[in-house]
């Protein structure tokens, strides 16, 4: 049975109508599950009890489950169980600005970051829309609070599942949906350029981030292996149509890894790669992991970095280490229990 947070709104109405009912009765479903969190037909008191059972044999409206949960001051850190058993990790980070959530796009990630605890589990499957609502609609659930702004940096690579991704982007800024706006919804990838092309062609007001991580293709690509396949210049080349194309600034996020992409010759060959673009950097302190091969930047490097792109005009911020004493990159959690099995 199908989920019915794999539906958009308009997919809903077709439903409707296509059984002889009117298309405003899917406003109604969608006003009950993501305005009013009621998700048992039964419970809809404005739908006839002859719908209500239709419904109830049609879709399904089954939650995740929370197998463990890690919380500190800023940070809840979830691990999901599936419906197939499978595990996937969304994280919730407080900020003065409000809720933010980091949903997983796919089980598992293909793309083989040789520092990602992801990209060491092989992608297992794609998540459905639903996969992704489910687990913002779950972390809403457990803190009674609203959601304002989602980044997909979770577990596995967007835009190896572009179209799942989208349509959750569509159902949760619908209006009659969960509603979270688009500036406030944030897609990070390892940079699949034909996907970097399509997204700037999406009627919609979504932000980008590039994990970019080297400033040059040697570098890049012994740290991602998809820069073989998608180099540094064709890359340059992509992020500057994309936002000649949607007027948008992109975010570039640059993991700080010893003595690895921490140098001052890095810093400078990246302020020269950026130069003139509407971008801003987000500095990433690294999450150490079992890749033992990389250690977390020391503060000395990680400030004289974010100097030397200052001074070179580079638009640069270092990410705030959140609940850093609770396995808080993405993708360890599950490491840490697949490894277990
Ligand atoms: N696949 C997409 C989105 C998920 S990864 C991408 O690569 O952009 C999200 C971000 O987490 C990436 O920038 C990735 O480099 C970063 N990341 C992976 N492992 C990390 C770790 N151990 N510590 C800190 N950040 C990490
Ligand atoms: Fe996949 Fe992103 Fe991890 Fe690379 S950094 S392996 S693309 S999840």
């Amino acid at each position: 049975m199908d989920s019915i947070f794999n539906y958009k709104l308009e997919e809903l109405e077709d439903f409707f109508e296509s059984i002889g009912e009117k298309k405003f009765k899917a406003r109604q479903i969608f006003e009950w599950i993501y305005k009013k969190h009621i998700y048992d037909f039964y419970e809809m008191s404005n739908i006839s009890k002859t719908l209500q059972e239709k419904l109830n044999n049609t879709f399904s409206t089954n939650l995740l489950t929370i197998k463990t949960k890690q919380s500190s001051k800023l940070t809840n850190k979830y691990l999901f169980e599936l419906e197939d058993g499978n595990l996937i990790e969304a994280v919730l980070m407080r900020h003065d600005y409000g809720n933010s959530i980091c949903v997983s796009s796919q089980v598992g990630c293909n793309m083989g970051c040789t520092f990602c605890e992801s990209g060491r589990l092989k992608k297992v499957r794609n998540l459905s829309a639903a996969d992704i609502v489910r687990q913002i609609i779950m972390i809403q659930e457990d803190i009674d609070e609203r959601i304002d702004s989602i980044v997909v940096m979770g577990i596995g690579e967007p835009f190896d599942n572009y179209d799942n991704v989208m349509k959750m982007v569509r159902i949760v800024n619908s209006p009659y949906g969960i509603e979270i706006g688009a500036r406030h919804i944030t897609i990070s990838t390892s940079g699949l350029i034909p996907m970097i092309e399509k997204y700037a062609n999406e009627d919609l007001q979504t932000n980008l981030a590039i994990s970019l991580h080297a400033p040059n293709d040697e570098l890049r690509s012994k740290l991602m292996p998809v820069n073989r396949a998608y180099p540094l210049k064709d890359l340059m080349k992509a992020i500057k149509s994309y936002i000649d194309k949607t007027n948008r600034r992109v975010t570039i996020e640059y993991l700080l890894l010893k003595d690895v992409n921490d140098t001052e010759e890095c810093a400078i060959e990246l302020s020269k790669l950026l130069k003139g673009l509407n971008v801003y950097v987000n500095l990433i302190p690294y999450n150490e992991t079992s890749h033992i091969e990389y250690k977390t930047s020391p503060n000395k490097n990680v400030m004289k970095f974010y100097d030397l792109l200052k001074k070179n005009k580079i638009n640069v911020t270092v990410r705030m280490k959140f609940g850093d004493e609770i396995d808080a990159a993405c993708g360890q959690l599950r490491a840490n229990e697949v490894n277990k099995l």
